[in-house]
């Protein structure tokens, strides 16, 4: 599979298909060839388990707590309605949403090449529906990454956590209306917190018009606008490019490659979009009505994402824990990428929200998974959660301050044993093992404080000794196939990943290491984890495709981007070897906001302060907001601005072009695995000044 074409075959033979256009470069289609063999194994050089990945995966299923069913009872209850298309689609055309593909894990209990916890959430997240949590709270679950609740207020119906996309949300409310809502309209939106999959598909259940009009109010958590891409800009393309790995974007639907995603069975390909909010929830606590429901909203900054909020509906004794609070082990580190969170923090607030609301409450739902119902249970969980990563925080910095390192601590650090007993604590988005490696990262950084390791080597520079020391590609094959043969994958994996680096052209290492890489893919209960053994394993036996780019920033997102966070990415994407001895100094005024920055390259560097102005510059530039947005948006050339008048010029011209000069297109396909870069076939090049946030984070 060494092509663009072939790889698009293979896709294509597995339900995938690479759309440029599409908010995800790979959507779901028509599934019919997955259908007619989904048991098969979608990649050529693909292996089933071996004897010792059973044996892995038998030893988990007799430690786990297979006998607590109550998640299977939670999840079934109050069941209204399934959703009768299996497949949603995008009003682009593509597919944004398919259950189908998935089907193949209710067709059986078990399969051997997906570990059996991971195989339970997957189970539990094919809900596909409509339910009731308690009379007058709906959820519609299994639409996409994450769930959509309905509260009855006085004159509709208030929204809580509208999905990814405008398209399986607008499938949402359509079923609800069908079977609950009466065709009551939507008098409230709550956005629970800053992460794509909680707002962006808002477009599907309200019309802007409505809340211009003030016929529809939208609350968010303080900081909410703040947060909502600043977490993704700076290091986004890397960020987009390693999503291929935590989500397996590439990877088929199939008991050898995506078996879904612990939060929810995938994230929807659908149009994303912002409506900001018309009341900011700005007190640590604050109590008022929404649409004559009162509601007690509890901001959480800083834990699962960096604008959050609990709420609590005291009417109906129902708690709403965001995604605080799910059926899993949520990140603390996310292996996509993301300022490490911070778990006490985390758990303090779960903490807080069991003493204010958690001793009364009689239902608790969240944004991910299914409610619980009864006040023993809510305790039980929230009791449970708040200790899970309260413990992560202390036991890995109790390790750390004996000395465990970074590069430890993964196989130091477990959970108690009761914990481990939880299904609402297992690994179904955070591992133990990266989550505890983030606590150090941070708390001590990067460095195990070995001096070897201070200034090391890139990879690709000091394979090359170790293939010769070991006696060369030939000799590092041999013990490398005896290791995988005896099931040893991780010290195949540290011989084999050495000849890789040296060698990327020697398709026999790659394609061994790929087997080591799927044997530890299969044995991984967590999906992320999962996922990335897959993704490398695929890479490493096909190469990465070229070609699309994956975009997903519509022109909501680029409006919730500020000014300045956009010249800081500028000074980002720009190569400072391309600005060496340029020197200049730009005034920015967009005085429909009444802001003003002032831009200085110097030092090969571009900086830029809010609320200065120099009073020598080389040029002032003069626009409104509004229309900087379009050239942020790649709508407008920043040359159609001048010409059209939007832009106006005060100054010498000419360092526009020289700092359009250093700007880069960052590939959204680079290579990770040595050896895997498939030649480009022409991306679609952004413009010197498009803002180009890929896509949005959906956690
Ligand atoms: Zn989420």
């Amino acid at each position: 599979m060494k092509n663009l074409r072939s790889l698009r075959q293979l896709l294509a033979s597995a339900g995938i298909v690479l759309v440029a256009t599409a908010p995800l470069a790979f959507a779901p289609v028509d599934a019919l060839a997955q259908q007619a063999a989904p048991l098969r194994h979608f990649d050529a050089k693909g292996k089933p388990p071996s004897k010792f990945t059973l044996d892995v995966l038998e030893r988990s299923r007799a430690a786990l707590p297979f006998g607590d069913t109550r998640d299977f009872d939670e999840q079934k209850k109050g069941f209204i309605a399934p959703m009768k298309d299996l497949k949603i689609r995008a009003d682009a055309g593509h597919v944004a949403w398919d259950m189908e593909r998935y089907q193949f894990l209710l067709q059986k209990d078990r399969y051997d090449s997906i570990h059996p916890s991971l195989m339970r959430i997957s189970t539990l997240n094919m809900n596909y529906g409509l339910y009731e949590v308690v009379p007058g709270i709906y959820q519609v679950r299994g639409f996409d990454l994450a769930d959509v609740s309905f509260v009855r207020g006085k004159a509709g119906w208030i929204v809580i956590d509208p999905l990814t996309a405008a398209e399986t949300t607008r499938a949402a409310v359509k079923l609800f209306q069908e079977h609950v809502g009466k065709g009551l309209p939507i008098t409230a939106v709550i956005y629970s917190h800053s992460h794509g999959d909680h707002w962006g598909g808002v477009r599907g259940a309200v019309d802007e018009a409505d809340v211009r009009a003030g016929k529809v109010q939208i609350i968010a958590p303080r900081d909410f606008m703040q947060h909502t891409i600043s977490e993704n800009v700076y290091a986004g393309n890397a960020m987009n490019r390693r999503l291929f790995y935590q989500y397996g974007v590439l990877l088929p639907a199939s008991p050898y490659g995506h078996v879904g995603q612990g939060l929810g069975m995938n994230i929807a390909a659908g149009a994303s979009g912002l409506i900001a909010p018309t009341r900011v929830v700005e007190k640590d606590i604050e109590e008022f009505e929404v649409d004559g429901v009162k509601m007690v909203f509890q901001n959480t900054p800083n834990t699962e994402a960096p604008a959050q909020m609990n709420t609590y509906i005291p009417g109906m004794k129902a708690l709403w824990m965001a995604e605080n609070v799910t059926g899993t082990l949520h990140n603390i580190y996310t292996l996509r990428g993301a300022p490490v969170r911070d778990p006490l923090n985390w758990s303090k607030y779960i903490s807080r929200a069991l003493y204010l609301y958690g001793q009364e409450a009689e239902v608790m739902f969240a944004s991910h998974h299914w409610p619980r119902w009864g006040n023993a249970r809510i305790q039980e969980v929230l009791r449970g959660q708040r200790d899970l990563y309260a413990n992560m925080n202390n036991q890995v910095l109790h390790f750390a301050n004996q000395g465990v390192t970074i590069n430890e601590i993964h196989n130091v650090y477990r959970l108690p044993a009761s914990l481990q007993q939880q299904w609402f604590a297992r690994g179904y988005h955070g591992s133990p093992e990266h989550n505890s490696r983030g606590v150090i990262q941070r708390f001590l950084g990067f460095w195990d404080a070995n001096p070897a390791t201070l200034i090391p080597l890139s990879p690709g520079d000091s394979a090359p000794l170790y293939v010769e020391m070991m006696g060369g590609a030939q000799k590092i094959i041999a013990r490398g196939k005896q290791l995988h043969d005896e099931g040893k994958y991780l010290l195949a994996q540290e011989i084999l990943n050495k000849l890789v680096y040296a060698e990327p052209n020697n398709q026999a290492g790659k394609d061994l290491l790929a087997d080591v890489f799927e044997q530890l893919g299969y044995q991984q209960e967590n999906p992320g984890l999962r996922n990335s053994y897959l993704a490398g394993a695929y890479e490493l036996r096909s190469g990465i495709p070229a070609g699309t780019s994956p975009n997903s920033s519509g022109p909501d997102v680029i409006r919730a981007m500020s000014t300045e966070l956009f010249l800081n990415f500028l000074g980002i994407r720009m190569d400072s070897r391309k600005a060496e001895g340029m020197r200049f100094t730009i005034n920015l005024v967009t005085p429909d906001n009444g802001e003003k920055f002032v831009i200085e390259m110097e030092n090969a560097t571009l900086t830029n302060l809010a609320g200065f102005l120099s009073p020598k510059p080389d040029l002032t530039m003069t626009i409104k907001r509004t229309d900087l947005e379009q050239i942020m948006a790649g709508q407008k050339t920043l040359e159609a601005q001048i010409a059209g008048g939007a832009l106006k010029l005060d100054g010498d011209a000419s360092v526009l072009a020289k700092l359009a000069s250093t700007m880069v297109d960052f590939d959204p396909r680079f290579q990770i695995m040595p050896g895997t870069k498939v030649r480009d076939t022409g991306a679609t090049k952004a413009l010197p000044y498009e803002a180009v946030p890929r896509q949005t984070i959906a956690e």
